[in-house]
């Protein structure tokens, strides 16, 4: 990690002031900023344009062209997108608590109770981008949802409230053990993101009378690829390791292929009938027979109220 002081000056970049580093991907590195004109801290997402393709380029453009489109809670905001000449820049709004991904790390697994918290932000996201906006993410995972703030989280089974899309913004306390409150959830990372379905018109994107029913089918099925992942997700939550893993990845990815995973003991024990029937309309390998985000939403899992905390020992 490099110094505070130590950041890096892009040309093209002056109105800003790097603070911190916050992730770094394949192409891009992500800081956290002061935006001088408006004195808010924001993200800003620095893509090195010379080490990317004419494809790869196309993509920066369109993951910032469908994201202008998007306004959700669940969802990142780009603020601005500019460029100079050996660099993108694309101004987001800051996600401080950072990634899920260490959260899970840091707490080995989640309560049933926080994880419905947690995975039903990620799913109005998913149902906003898929049902108002015809977009397919592509890529969910840990590593790309993201905490408003630094969560706190109490280490023993928190208990978390009825899932209230109002009450969230306003740092929602969550009673248990310990008490603790974290924020809101976002999906963000739109780069392998794309829109499939015509919001107006509801038919695939970009086709008329002459298209093939397997391109119609297949885009139909197309956002079940988010769906699968928020399986992969839930799983993860639920008790801390993912549903498909191998040294190998010839056979993970036989796995993956057969979908053939297991509610392992001990730590799948006391988990709930339901999560786990929850998690295997999600895990099947049959696009046609997985849920999609409305059945998600539907499933009781979802919408149980919050179990009582367990009694102080
Ligand atoms: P990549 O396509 O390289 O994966 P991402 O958009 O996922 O790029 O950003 C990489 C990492 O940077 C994320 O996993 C996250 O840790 C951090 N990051 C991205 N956007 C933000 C943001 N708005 N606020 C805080 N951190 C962010
Ligand atoms: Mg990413």
């Amino acid at each position: 990690r490099e110094a505070k002081n130590k950041m890096p000056q892009y040309k093209g970049l002056e109105n800003f002031k790097l603070l911190d580093k916050m992730g770094d991907g394949a192409f891009s590195n992500v800081y956290k900023a002061l935006d001088l004109t408006t004195n808010k801290k924001v993200a800003v997402k620095v893509v090195r344009k010379f080490e990317l393709n004419a494809t790869q380029r196309a993509n920066i453009l369109k993951e910032v062209q469908i994201m202008r489109g998007l306004n959700h809670p669940g969802i990142v905001k780009l603020i601005s997108f500019s460029e100079s000449q050996e660099h993108y820049f694309l101004v987001l709004e800051l996600m401080e608590g950072g990634e899920l991904f260490h959260q899970i790390v840091k707490l080995t697994y989640f309560s049933e109770n926080l994880a419905r918290h947690v995975i039903l932000q990620v799913a109005h996201g998913i149902r906003y981008l898929h049902e108002e906006r015809g977009v397919v993410h592509r890529d969910i995972k840990p590593e790309n949802l993201l905490f408003s703030r630094i969560p706190v989280i109490p280490s023993k089974n928190p208990v978390q409230r009825q899932y209230d899309e109002e009450k969230i913004d306003e740092g929602e306390f969550i009673p248990g053990v310990g008490g603790g409150e974290i924020g809101r959830v976002k999906i963000a990372d739109f780069g392998l993101s794309k829109v499939v379905w015509d919001e107006q018109t509801m038919t695939p994107c970009g086709t008329v009378g002459y298209t093939a029913p397997e391109i119609v089918k297949d885009e139909r099925y197309s956002k079940s690829v988010d769906m699968w992942a928020l399986g992969c997700v839930l799983y993860t939550l639920l008790c801390g390791f993912p549903p498909f893993y191998d040294e190998s990845i010839n056979v993970l990815t036989e796995k993956v292929a057969r979908g053939y995973y297991t509610f392992l003991s001990p730590w799948w024990d006391d988990i709930s009938p339901l999560a786990k029937d929850l998690i295997t309309h999600l895990l099947c390998v049959d696009p046609s027979q997985r849920y999609t985000i409305d059945e998600f939403l539907a499933h009781p899992w979802c919408n149980a109220a919050p179990a009582p905390p367990p009694p102080p020992t």
